[in-house]
């Protein structure tokens, strides 16, 4: 059920729904946590399909988790930007590139609008704008559909760093064992 409810959401992970992503918020909802109208970019459709989902009545949208909006897709003011490679930190789907230094700029057909980049811009550089009409054409469970795969495969790549970091400090501490050993 968890994974069906997943399935439904938009999968931005903006968290406005009070949880750290769209995965949390299906456990939530399962656990009897969390109720079916949290999610403004799912917004009244999203609660619909989760309603046919769960055999349960139709909610109207609770504002207390924000307001629903149309599409939007970030835009970087790329003579403004200084390449502190904040935004891409904080991109859950790796819709940006750049690299440190470096005019950094948006992936538009990758984004899926969840504003996390905006805040952690040091020079406020980034803005949003409504949605291209090319993008538009697809359909919400395409968008949510790609927004997962890129979003795990961002999430396979930082646990590999994560693996890789992990190992070579294991191998730059076993280095300085055998140096200290040698040296005795
Ligand atoms: S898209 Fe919806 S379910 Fe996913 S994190 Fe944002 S508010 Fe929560
Ligand atoms: S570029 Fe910004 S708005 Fe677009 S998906 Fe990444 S963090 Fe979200
Ligand atoms: S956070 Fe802003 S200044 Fe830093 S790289 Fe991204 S767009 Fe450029």
């Amino acid at each position: 059920m968890i994974d069906q409810i997943n399935q439904l959401l938009p999968q931005t992970q903006c968290g406005q729904c009070s949880f750290p992503g769209c995965r949390p918020y299906a456990e939530a909802i399962v656990a009897g946590l969390a109720d079916i109208n949290q999610c403004p970019p799912g917004g009244d459709e999203g609660i619909r399909d989760l309603a046919n989902l769960l055999g349960v009545p139709v909610k109207a949208f609770n504002t207390q988790f924000g307001i629903q909006k149309p599409p939007s897709v970030a835009f970087i003011i790329e003579q403004d930007c200084i390449g502190c490679v904040k935004c891409i930190a904080a991109c859950p789907v790796d819709a940006i590139v750049g690299a440190a230094k470096f005019m950094h700029t948006v992936i538009a057909p990758e984004c899926t609008g969840c504003e996390l980049c905006l805040a952690p811009c040091p020079v406020d550089c980034i803005v949003m704008k409504p949605l291209p009409d090319n993008n538009a054409e697809q359909s919400r469970t395409q968008k949510s559909a790609l927004a997962k795969r890129r979003y795990e495969a961002r999430c396979l790549r930082k646990e590999r760093e994560e693996a890789e970091k992990a190992e070579r400090a294991k191998s730059k501490r076993q280095a300085l064992l055998k140096i200290q050993a040698a040296k005795k």
